[in-house]
C-alpha cells in the first residue's frame, strides 16, 4: 500500500468536546494515520504520494448511515405522492422491471456521488445485491450490504434464502464490505419473518437494519 503525505490542509481536531481547525500535515503508513504535525518531511520514501490540501478541509469520512443505494437515478421522478401511494404505485413496479446491469451503473453512480461529496461508508438496504457489492468494490468504498427482506407476499423465506446464498459468498478477508440482516420494515414484514431474521443474525453475529 502506497504512503500518504497530506500537507498545508485545514484539518479537522477533536480535542475534549471542541473542535478545532489547524493548519497541519498527515503522514499515512500502511493504510493508518501515522502522524498530525505541523510540518512534516521527515524520511519520506520513493514511494510517497504527497497530496497539496492548501485551502482545503481535511476530516474523516462522512458516513452515510441509511442508503438504497442504486435509488438515486430516481431523484425527481416521483415527488408529491403518500408513502404507500409512492411504493405501491411508483416504486416498486419500476423496481421489478430493473436489470442487473442498471443496478450496477446505477450503484455506481450513486457511490461516485457519495465519494465525490464526502460520504466514505455506506449502510445500505437494497436487493440484486451481488451488483451493489461489484459497484462498492470497483469504487473502494466502504459499504455494509444485505438484502432486503420482505413478506408482502407471504415469501419471506425465498428471500431469507437469497441473502444467505449472497452472504456465503462473501470474501472474509475483505476489510472494506461486511454485511446485515435486513428485514425492510415492521409493516412489510410478518411476525414470522422478523423472528426468522433476528434468528439469522444471531446466528451470524451480523446487525440488524431494519426501517423503523
Ligand atoms: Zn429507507
Amino acid at each position: 500500500m502506497q504512503d500518504l503525505l497530506i500537507k498545508n490542509g485545514n484539518v479537522l481536531l477533536f480535542k475534549d468536546d471542541n473542535i478545532l481547525i489547524q493548519n497541519k500535515d498527515i503522514l499515512v503508513k500502511d493504510g493508518k494515520i501515522a502522524k498530525i504535525e505541523d510540518e512534516i518531511s521527515e524520511n519520506l520514501n520513493q514511494n510517497i504520494k504527497v497530496i497539496d490540501a492548501k485551502d482545503h478541509i481535511v476530516m474523516p469520512g462522512l458516513i452515510n448511515t441509511h442508503a438504497h443505494i442504486p435509488m438515486s437515478i430516481f431523484r425527481e421522478t416521483t415527488e408529491g405522492c403518500s408513502l404507500y401511494e409512492w411504493l405501491n404505485e411508483k416504486i416498486w413496479p419500476i423496481e421489478d422491471s430493473l436489470t442487473k446491469e442498471e443496478i450496477y451503473y446505477a450503484s455506481l453512480l450513486s457511490f461516485i456521488e457519495m465519494l465525490s461529496t464526502g460520504t466514505t461508508c455506506i449502510n445500505d438496504q437494497y436487493f440484486m445485491s451481488e451488483q451493489i457489492r461489484d459497484a462498492a468494490r470497483k469504487c473502494k468504498v466502504r459499504a455494509v450490504i444485505t438484502r432486503t427482506i420482505m413478506d408482502t407476499d407471504g415469501n419471506y423465506k425465498t428471500r431469507l434464502e437469497e441473502f444467505k446464498n449472497f452472504y456465503n459468498t462473501r470474501d472474509e478477508n475483505e476489510d472494506l464490505i461486511t454485511y446485515s440482516v435486513a428485514p425492510h420494515s415492521l409493516y412489510t414484514c410478518s411476525g414470522a419473518c422478523l423472528q426468522a431474521t433476528a434468528d439469522l443474525a444471531r446466528e451470524d453475529n451480523l446487525p440488524i437494519h431494519v426501517h423503523c
